[in-house]
């Protein structure tokens, strides 16, 4: 049976780039979703007169109730799929759009996933909620993936209203921490430490990243943008031209653990040098898998060593990427698609073995290359290590938190919450 078309924003709409979304097949066969859209597993609603945010006690210092799913009040229509099941009939700017785009790109992130896990991922909240709440809350200036639902509010800083129902990578970057609640779940308080949220972040970011490698739309602009030099995206002068890209300005930093060996205070500044290592070993992988392909020769790889550094080296690599990609794009195309699967695939099995208590990065990038050891029998193993040493991954030990979680955060109370049995 055929699945379920959407049309998604691959990039927030505002960026002149995605002015069109991208239809694309999501795994449910057509004519299974209800109205909302909803399934079995999630239903989608755009409530009205909503009055605050679930998880959050509305008057802090006091014991009021804190609001919990499900939304009992009213609700905007919700999207209706066409005849044949699908719902990529419905048109930009309407509240049926953005619920249709919610769940949509929450069913495609599951999609890649489950693929990587090669099983379907539970709800951390399963035992307490039959189905994930996807709710839609405009006075909300944040995202939360919480204990039972979903909630996207939007984007107000930045001149108009942008709603996140409508932006791919925050929606997946949610997914990604209700995905770590479900493997991993939460730590025991005395078992805390700031690396697992620094962490969660970490993965949040990168479940995002490569959930947004597979849009085809998207690789292609990657490419057609780099001819493959994805190391120019390491270099900060080089970025402006590709800072639509959230997910990919996020993980090509420079960050190393050493700056917090006092201290840290924001989560998600402390999960870069691990969401940084683990582009670069994308990067590294790509490379490996452009060999393979024969796409670039070693000739690449070794002045790439030589020119590390030197004022020579963004314009002769450049030359030689752009050279061997107008010879080789489908195989370019081929062996990024392939790095993304492995790292992927690697993910999703370190995830599996790494322990939520007292976790901290090394046990992470420990696991990561026994993962790589049980696949290849450690085939990339020495571009792993080094890329997690650049980092100081396994070198140094993280300071103590500084400050409490900052109101920008969504790591606090409201996604740590669980029903006390
Ligand atoms: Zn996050």
């Amino acid at each position: 049976m055929d699945g379920t078309r959407f049309k998604l924003f691959p990039q927030p709409r505002f960026l002149d780039d995605y002015e069109e979304p991208e239809t694309v097949y999501v795994s449910s066969p057509a004519g299974t979703l209800d109205p909302g859209p909803a399934d079995d597993r999630m239903y989608t609603i755009f409530p009205v007169g909503k009055p605050a945010p679930y998880g959050i006690n509305p008057n802090p210092g006091s014991d009021d109730d804190v609001p919990m799913p499900p939304w009992t009040g009213d609700i905007e229509p919700p999207a209706m799929p066409d005849d044949e099941g699908h719902f990529d009939h419905l048109e930009p700017g309407t509240a049926q759009f953005e619920a249709a785009h919610l769940f949509g790109t929450v069913r495609f992130v599951l999609d890649v996933w489950e693929g990587y896990f090669g099983r379907p991922i539970p709800w951390h909240s399963a035992k307490h909620y039959e189905r994930l709440e996807l709710t839609i809350l405009p006075s909300l200036e944040n995202a939360y993936s919480g204990y039972g639902f979903l909630e996207m509010g939007g984007d107000r800083k930045h001149g108009r209203y942008k709603p996140f129902s409508l932006n791919f990578d925050v929606i997946a970057h949610e997914v990604g921490h209700a995905l770590i609640y479900s493997e991993l779940g939460v730590p025991h308080p005395s078992g805390t430490t700031g690396e697992y949220f620094g962490f969660h972040e970490s993965a949040a970011d990168l479940v995002a990243l490569i959930s947004s490698l597979h849009f085809n739309s998207l690789i292609d602009r990657l490419l057609h943008k780099t001819s493959g030099n994805l190391y120019r995206l390491n270099s900060i002068t080089r970025m402006a031209e590709l800072s639509g890209n959230a997910q990919i300005r996020i993980a090509a930093n420079d960050v190393r653990l050493s700056e917090f060996e006092r201290g840290w205070i924001k989560e998600h500044k402390l999960s870069q040098p691990l969401t940084g290592a683990f582009f670069d070993i994308f990067v590294d992988l790509f490379h490996e898998c452009l060999l393979d392909y024969g796409a670039i020769d070693q000739r690449v790889e070794t002045l790439s060593d030589e020119l590390l550094a030197t004022p020579d080296y963004a314009p002769v690599m450049q030359a030689l990427f752009d050279e061997a990609y107008s010879d080789n794009p489908d195989s370019f195309k081929m062996a990024l698609i392939d790095a993304r699967d492995i790292l992927g695939t690697y993910l999703a099995d370190t995830w599996r073995k790494i322990d939520r208590n007292s976790l901290n990065f090394v046990d992470v990038a420990r696991a990561f290359e026994a993962v790589d050891e049980a696949h290849t029998g450690g085939r990339f193993a020495t571009l792993i290590r080094g890329n997690f040493e650049m980092r100081d991954i396994g070198k140094i030990k993280v300071g103590p938190q500084l400050a409490p979680l900052q109101k920008d955060s969504h790591a606090n109370s409201v996604r740590t919450v669980v029903p006390l049995d």
